[in-house]
């Protein structure tokens, strides 16, 4: 197997143009067990871990441009307070370990319908940077990256640059239900964002559907029917309908990790809580006064 190890991101994509069958490792968290279990034997691996471009972040005209190789563990302690909704994702992905190693671009490679990043980025109208030698760079909506199970939007001479998402305009939250509360892979999650300046609700499913994706009538009958103006209670039957809206987004299937039937229904207990949580931060409710309390 041949180790190509570029130093540039110019010298990165001109080795992916040469090798498109080279799979690039960033972390190696998904790659390196693929590899141990002979899941996948590439015949050659690209090391993007010297490639300095990747592992910054940059604020570009108040949009965040995160870069490729940036780890869990920088995304919550440099960006958890502009991207909370990531960042919580972010704190249940794996170990200490994991979140040192992994990246949301190797997330994003991935692109499996579990992976945590996916809904919040989805939810945030995230968009995914990538490059070619050939071509040049090109934008894509987080919405449509994932392609299929385990597939993406990638041509074999791409690689993934940044993703681009705005800092958070509102309350965000995310939410997971695993089999247990550590070292879990989702079984399925949800992710939640208001934007007060629009007036819109984003969402992400997780683990739900062959792809992350949005539950757009959900985000379109919320955003209708919240008092954005006067920050006015949430209603229980608002909330009902939202989590209902949520759970027919979904097409699960059955697996090791759960059952269609439990993943809808815990979607819609995870919409409903989450939307109650970030409804209460936009109110300014305090904790415990009982104010905005969660409807059920
Ligand atoms: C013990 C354990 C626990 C885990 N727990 C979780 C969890 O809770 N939640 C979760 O979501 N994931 C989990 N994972 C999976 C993994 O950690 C994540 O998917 C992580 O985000 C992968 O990032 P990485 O940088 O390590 O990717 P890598 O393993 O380096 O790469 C992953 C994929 O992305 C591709 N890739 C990487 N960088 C680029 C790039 N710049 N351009 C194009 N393609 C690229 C690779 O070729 C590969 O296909 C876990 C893994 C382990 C081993």
């Amino acid at each position: 197997m041949d180790f190509l190890r570029p130093l540039t991101w110019e010298d990165a994509l001109a080795a992916k143009a040469e090798h498109p069958d080279a799979v690039p490792i960033q972390g190696g968290t998904d790659v390196m067990v693929e590899m141990n279990f002979d899941v996948h034997r590439p015949p050659a691996l690209l090391d993007l871990n010297p490639v300095r471009e990747l592992t910054g972040w940059d604020s570009v005209d108040g949009r965040l441009r995160i870069g490729a190789g940036v780890p869990y563990v920088r995304l919550i302690e440099e960006l958890g307070d502009r991207l909370p909704g990531l960042a919580q994702a972010s704190r249940t992905v794996g170990s200490p370990q994991i979140r040192n190693r992994g990246t949301v671009g190797g997330n994003l490679g991935a692109a499996s319908p579990a992976g945590d990043s996916h809904p919040p980025l989805v939810a945030g109208d995230a968009v995914i940077e990538v490059e070619s030698a050939a071509r040049g760079t090109r934008m894509i909506p987080a919405t449509g990256f994932y392609t299929g199970v385990k597939r993406n939007a990638l041509e074999p001479d791409e690689l993934i640059r940044a993703f681009w998402t705005d800092p958070a305009p509102g309350p965000q939250y995310f939410s997971k239900i695993g089999t247990r509360n550590a070292m879990v892979i989702a079984v399925c999650s949800f992710a939640i964002a208001l934007n007060p300046e629009t007036r819109r609700v984003g969402t992400g499913v997780g683990s739900a559907a062959p792809t992350p994706r949005r539950a757009t009538a959900a985000e379109d009958f919320l955003s209708a029917e919240l008092d954005w103006e006067n920050r006015g209670p949430l209603s229980v039957a608002a909330a009902q309908r939202f989590a209902e809206l949520v759970k027919e987004a979904a097409s699960p299937i059955d697996d090791v990790r759960g059952t269609a039937d439990y993943r809808k229904h815990a979607l819609s207990v995870m919409a409903r809580r989450t939307l109650t949580w970030a409804w209460n931060d936009y109110r300014g409710a305090v904790p415990g006064t009982g104010e905005g309390k969660e409807a059920s």
